[in-house]
């Protein structure tokens, strides 16, 4: 059964060999909370760090956890410290819904954005890579 071991080095070959993925067809990657609970609370270890990923105010993202979820939330440093204990993936799903409303362009599919507000409580998700921009609902 030595062939197995060889096969793998053909593919391993094969696969070094093609080019790259270009810079433009990149998915985006969500970046993912890393939490923990302690007592009643939900601790996210590297919240400061996901939002200045994603490029947002750190006080807005928070907010948004806090509403969704109702549940206080506490900036303390790099974390959020939030006063429940919340299982499973809701916070990174609850994540992945705030981006997807207030960071990815739904033109281009590109989180190079910024809100922008534009009167009447209005705000504009305005893109940096194609130029779209549409209002938040
Ligand atoms: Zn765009």
């Amino acid at each position: 059964m030595g062939s197995e071991k060889e096969y793998e080095q053909l593919l391993d070959n094969i696969y070094s060999s093609l080019p790259k993925k270009a810079e433009t067809t990149e998915r985006f990657e969500m970046p993912q909370f890393s939490y923990f609970t302690e007592g009643n609370k939900t601790i996210i270890k590297n919240f400061r760090a996901v939002a200045e990923k994603i490029r947002r105010e750190p006080a807005f993202l928070s907010k948004y956890l806090s509403k969704e979820l109702a549940v206080p939330a506490e900036q303390q440093g790099e974390r959020l410290v939030l006063q429940r204990k919340l299982s499973g993936g809701i916070l990174n799903k609850k994540l992945e819904e705030f981006i997807n409303k207030y960071v990815i362009c739904k033109q281009c599919n590109r989180p190079d954005t910024h809100i922008e507000e534009a009167g009447n409580r209005l705000q504009m998700l305005v893109c940096e890579s194609c130029g779209a921009s549409a209002p938040i609902r």
